[in-house]
């Protein structure tokens, strides 16, 4: 267990992150003959090139890296740990490859936004299909040992199998029934766009009819125009006759007499 995994955890209890066994903390010791072993590795410093052995690295990053520089966000940090930590559960512009990147997720996650990609769509398609994988191998492996070989637990036994062999069942289940509305939505999908379609043809056609009945209008309008004419002409005409009287004394109607006198 290292010394930052125990000073991550608040409380009296410790958590081993590599075997998960439970301990307080008066029970840790400090391991004196690993630290040793420890201190005369050789590293190459992770901010540049420099290369030696542990035990004077601290004094290296104290003296050359005492501001060490956050290099996707650029904000600056009192120590390396600071650093480790702003990386791990702040830093806003930290890119992290997804966890289900060797199954197809290749898409690089900012770390605070991991858990919006873990419902995305493209995530669920990649997890829906590992889930489908994990329950087949299972289905085909349970008690068999070469399971147990390849995932290198041997601490895993058979009840604990056939539970995660029950919860991949109940997954891939809820995956069927995902697919399915899929599949129905899809469906529906098309059958709108056929209607859509439609409808845009049936809009075509009344905009070409109305268009044709503008056209026609026109033509009425315009007829109207030369009958009102051919009246206005008649009048005329019976005006013209009505110059003839019946009695046989020939009247002279004149008409516009102002006009013409003047
Ligand atoms: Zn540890
Ligand atoms: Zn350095
Ligand atoms: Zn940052
Ligand atoms: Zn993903």
């Amino acid at each position: 267990m290292c010394q930052s995994c125990v000073s991550e955890q608040s409380g009296n209890k410790i958590t081993c992150a590599d075997c998960g066994e439970q301990t307080t903390q008066e029970k840790l010791l400090i391991d004196r003959g690993f630290k040793n072993d420890m201190q005369s590795l050789s590293i190459i410093c992770s901010f540049c090139s420099w290369t030696g052995i542990l035990k004077t690295y601290q004094s290296h990053l104290d003296q050359n890296h005492s501001n060490p520089t956050c290099d996707s966000c650029d904000q600056k940090f009192n120590s390396v740990n600071d650093l480790d930590r702003h990386k791990l559960f702040s830093c806003e512009k930290t890119t992290v490859v997804c966890p289900l990147k060797q199954c197809g997720c290749e898409e690089m996650v900012l770390r605070l936004r991991l858990a919006e990609h873990y419902i995305s769509d493209q995530h669920q398609i990649v997890l829906a299909k590992f889930v489908r994988q994990m329950n087949s191998i299972l289905s085909t492996n349970i008690g068999n040992h070469s399971l147990i070989g390849c995932y290198q637990r041997t601490d895993i036994d058979a009840n604990e199998l056939e539970k995660i062999s029950r919860t991949m069942n109940i997954l891939s289940d809820d995956i069927k029934i995902l697919a399915d509305e899929l599949e129905r939505l899809a469906i529906e999908r098309d059958q709108i766009h056929n209607k859509l379609q439609s409808f845009i043809q049936e809009s075509t056609i009344l905009k070409k009819s109305i268009e044709e009945q503008k056209t026609c209008i026109d033509g009425i309008t315009l007829n109207e125009e030369r009958t009102e004419q051919d009246l206005s002409s008649l009048e005329q005409n019976l005006n013209t006759m009505n110059l003839n009287s019946y009695d046989g004394t020939f009247i002279w109607k004149i008409t516009n007499v102002e006009e013409k006198i003047g």
